[in-house]
């Protein structure tokens, strides 16, 4: 949100809290069964309110949570409705070293929970903003966003540690949050404009 301050007034620019007018188009956010229930509630709300408010169902995949990558990243794309965008598993079955794995053949990744909080180098704040950190990369990079030169964005390649998140951020920069609504638009789904509201008061 921007705040800009004149004399009494403050013009704000609030993102509208509308949901996105588009029935049926869902990003899904898979768990495994050993899934941390909390975890995945936080990164759904955060993915869902940074992306435009695009609706994020977490589902529970059932089975094949363990199984090798090319039978997994199948698996991961029948979980796909017609109208799904794209899915993303949080796993702590490790698929490769790389934090995120992506599909060649559906909109479909793998988010890797390797637990740096096993080794004392992040408390669960800290994971939690990690792990929605990379969420939003790998949906993003599922949308069609590319890879970002800013550290800052979450959509930079940057090798972030959680322990270096407090100066790194889990947003995409405004270039990248065009291109992702860009993307959208091409993809029929109606993004909501911004509102100014004026707002009086100290
Ligand atoms: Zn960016």
């Amino acid at each position: 949100m921007k705040l800009s301050l004149t004399g009494l007034s403050v013009v704000a620019i609030l993102a509208c809290s509308l949901s996105v007018q588009a029935a049926g188009k869902d990003l899904l956010l898979l768990t495994t069964p050993d899934a941390d229930a909390k975890l995945a509630t936080r990164v759904q709300q955060f993915c869902s309110t940074e992306l435009y408010s695009l609706a994020v169902q977490v589902k529970p995949l059932k089975k094949d949570a363990d199984s090798a990558w090319p039978v997994l990243s199948k698996v991961l794309a029948s979980t796909l409705g017609k109208d799904d965008l794209a899915a993303v598993l949080l796993s702590s079955s490790a698929v490769n070293s790389n934090t995120i794995t992506l599909s060649s053949n559906a909109p479909v990744a793998v988010v890797n929970l390797k637990d740096p909080r096993k080794d004392g180098k992040a408390d669960d704040e800290l994971y939690a903003r990690w792990i929605e950190r990379e969420s939003m990369r790998a949906y993003g990079l599922l949308l069609g966003v590319k890879t970002c030169p800013n550290p800052q964005c979450a959509m930079s390649d940057y090798k972030v540690k959680p322990e270096s998140l407090s100066e790194l951020g889990r947003n995409y920069c405004p270039y990248c949050k065009k291109c992702l609504g860009e993307q959208l638009k091409a993809k029929g789904i109606v993004i909501p404009e911004p509102k100014r509201v004026r707002k009086v008061g100290p």
